[in-house]
């Protein structure tokens, strides 16, 4: 029995749910993770990645000091180096002057334009409204965004159209107090398994009834009380169908219509095409369950609604995500506890790096950057001359790498991310990568990204630092630094402070924004001083429970769920929706439907759960193929198969599953061996500018094992 040095308490790396973790640590070393029974958000649960995932601290392949390439890089040429001898070891001083020394040549020369950053999702709120003020306030660029582009941005935009809001409307764990909830492109169990929990309780304890509309018949659909399995990308004819029989049987609540919402009479003759036998002729979904499930969900006393990328990765997610929120406005499902609307944040952070500006048409608190008082507010706050921040919208991240060229972005720096695993048709990301003239990595290991840099900065993970998260109900809780940085890595807002002095110095701008924190706590406290959500979250407030932003004032108790009385907008606003299907459908030659994802045991691009124990368990690419498909295709379990789109080709085993549909294929992204982003479309939602990762052609031939890259690789999670 080891007896811990210290405990400490903190907030899960890895996904939205943002459990809380205790790290026993013993000799400056964390041995066991645990979490408090008492805690609000998990109640003393966690899944595989919280309990286990935490030793890519402890990595051999962790880099741990600055490194410099030794083989200048140029536009057009840039190689990848993984290995460390194509790297030199370089101090501190000498890495951040290089930086700042290039950062500020290519500004002078080509000016704003040709700057632009990756913010990081996974690093704490204080690092991300460091970044992208740095960038915007010495650099007077909007190129500022992050993973929530290729996430959640169609749910961010519709939310915005329709209520000028765009975070979860209620808190996770309040799906106990549902009737009954639907629950769609959410692999739940595997994604956000602390709240899967929850729904199962929801079912099993509380009696509610919960709907699953989703292509693959996911763990949830064993507690489900109807399955509505659709086509990929048929969303807006299936939720639009609902809206209709809700319209048609007289389901509306017309008090909440008429007093809450705006544009119901335009929407309800809109509708009128979109039948139950019209939805089931292009989605696959029998009529009558559609019909049952408008019902279900209508006649809730309390009905919630919570989604995921397979609303929002779509070249028509924002309609995709409209055509839910159309349903809570019919029903009036919105704004009391138990309802609401529930896009199921990914990563750690990205709702507080959302939240903290770092996109391209937002300051943080979502201040539109085109609107000039709100850019005088930033000035001020910033030490800016009256007129200095840019004022254009900036670029998005696939459109910052396919602005890669002489006279577009020049410069790119990437806080975290990983966009060479994940943008879709990775061949053109690499050739847009290779096209940059100078690209700065922070980060924990050399990762597909970080290969092409010319300067590596090694950053403190998580367990080395201390700061706050914002999780996908919005509350912001703490992240404690529990044992000293390992080697010579520094925590993310440390680096970007003495980074920028160096920039400040070089641009001759004495007197800008301050760089001189003694902590994270005062980083916080100047963003909240302009956001009026955060204006009352504090550190010594949020010690032993985080608070649910908005947070009016130091008086203010947090907010579990929005929109009571009103929303942002006023009102509700319905949008007339037309069904757009995806950009590329199956054919002849490239039959099956492709959708992406994750798994449980995997995080993203893999950067941590990858240089984890949590590989051994799940050590490969599989690509899901349901039995009749299998047997069409001549392809047994475990065989080694080539699936090919008209962009890329991997190889990789088949696990034949009645997880997944007829016509429909699965594969996760987290491994860049078999890139699943190698397949995928670069086609976007014209107006959120988010990818279509869940839906393109692809054709599945039999390969040699000699073709896989770890033939002798064994899956050992055993539950297909
Ligand atoms: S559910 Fe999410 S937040 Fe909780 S332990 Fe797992 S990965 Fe971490």
């Amino acid at each position: 029995m080891i007896t811990p040095d210290h405990i400490t308490p903190t907030t899960c790396p890895y996904c939205g749910v943002g459990c809380n973790l205790e790290l026993h640590v013993k000799d400056d070393y964390i041995y066991k993770v645990t979490s408090p029974f008492d805690s609000v958000v998990n109640q003393g649960n966690l899944c595989v990645k919280g309990r286990f995932g935490y030793d890519f601290i402890y990595h051999p392949k962790r880099v741990t000091t600055p490194l410099i390439r030794k083989t200048p890089q140029t536009a057009g040429q840039r190689t990848q180096a993984f290995d460390r001898s194509e790297w030199r070891e370089a101090s501190w001083d000498e890495a951040l002057d290089t930086i700042a020394e290039r950062l500020v040549e290519i500004y002078r020369r080509d000016g704003s334009e040709a700057m632009a950053v990756y913010c990081c999702a996974k690093a704490t709120n204080e690092d991300n409204y460091l970044l992208q003020k740095m960038y915007r306030s010495f650099f007077r660029t909007n190129n500022v965004d992050h993973c929530t582009r290729l996430c959640h941005a169609g749910s961010v935009v519709a939310l915005q159209q329709a209520i000028a809001s765009s975070a979860m409307s209620n808190t996770a764990a309040e799906v106990i107090h549902s009737d009954c909830f639907i629950v769609t492109g959410s692999n739940t169990t595997e994604n956000h398994p602390i709240i899967a929990l929850q729904m199962i309780a929801a079912v099993e304890q509380y009696g509610a009834k919960m709907i699953v509309v989703d292509p693959r018949r996911m763990e949830l659909c064993d507690f489900a009380e109807l399955w509505l399995p659709l086509k990929p990308g048929t969303n807006v004819p299936v939720f639009t169908a609902m809206a209709h029989v809700i319209i048609q049987e007289g389901l509306v609540d017309r008090e909440f219509v008429d007093q809450r919402t705006e544009g119901y009479a335009e929407f309800a003759r809109s509708v009128e095409k979109f039948t139950p036998e019209y939805a089931e002729s292009v989605s696959g979904v029998d009529r009558e369950l559609i019909i049952q499930a408008a019902h279900m969900y209508a006649t809730a006393e309390r009905g919630a609604i919570y989604w995921g990328m397979g609303i929002s990765q779509l070249s028509h997610g924002t309609a995709s995500a409209l055509s839910l929120i159309h349903l809570a406005f019919l029903t009036g499902h919105i704004g009391r506890q138990g309802t609401g609307l529930n896009p199921l944040r990914g990563q750690n952070n990205v709702q507080g790096t959302s939240d903290m500006g770092c996109m391209p048409y937002h300051y943080p608190g979502y201040m539109p950057v085109d609107d000039p008082q709100n850019a005088a507010k930033w000035e001020t706050a910033w030490n800016i001359e009256p007129g200095g921040l840019n004022q254009k919208r900036g670029l998005t991240t696939t459109e910052i790498l396919s602005n890669a060229h002489p006279g577009g972005v020049r410069s790119l720096y990437i806080m975290g991310e990983n966009p060479m695993m994940s943008e879709p048709n990775l061949n053109l990301t690499r050739h847009h990568m290779q096209q940059l003239e100078f690209i700065i990595a922070q980060d924990l290991f050399i990762n597909e990204s970080g290969a092409f840099a010319d300067v590596f900065l090694p950053a403190t993970s998580w367990a080395e630092k201390d700061g706050t998260f914002t999780n996908t109900d919005r509350r912001v809780q703490r992240v404690r630094q529990a044992i000293a940085p390992r080697g010579g890595a520094r925590p993310d807002w440390q680096i970007l402070c003495d980074l920028a002095k160096r920039i400040e110095a070089r641009l001759e701008r004495q007197r800008t924004a301050y760089w001189d924190y003694s902590h994270p706590r005062e980083i916080l406290a100047e963003m909240g001083g302009v956001v009026p959500d955060y204006a009352g979250v504090t550190y010594e407030r949020i010690d032993q429970v985080g608070l649910q932003v908005p947070v009016w004032d130091e008086a203010h108790p947090g907010t579990p769920f929005l929109f009571a009385e009103t929303f942002p907008s006023g009102r509700g606003k319905f949008h007339p929706l037309e069904y757009v299907p995806v950009v590329e459908q199956p054919d002849d030659e490239y039959p099956f439907i492709l959708v992406t994802g994750r798994v449980l045991e995997h995080w993203h691009g893999g950067t941590m759960t990858r240089h984890s124990k949590l590989d051994e368990l799940y050590p490969e690419a599989r690509v899901e193929i349901s039995p009749p498909d299998a047997t069409l295709a001549g392809i047994t379990d475990g065989q080694a198969v080539r699936v090919s789109s008209r962009r890329g080709s991997i190889v990789l085993r088949a696990t034949v599953t009645g997880k997944t549909s007829a016509g429909a294929v699965f594969i996760p992204f987290h491994f860049a061996e078999a890139a699943a982003n190698l397949l995928t479309i670069d086609a976007l939602d014209p107006q959120a500018k988010i990818p279509e990762y869940k839906a393109c052609a692809v054709k599945i031939e039999p390969a040699g094992v000699n073709e896989l890259a770890k033939p002798e690789a064994v899956l050992r999670r055993g539950r297909h």
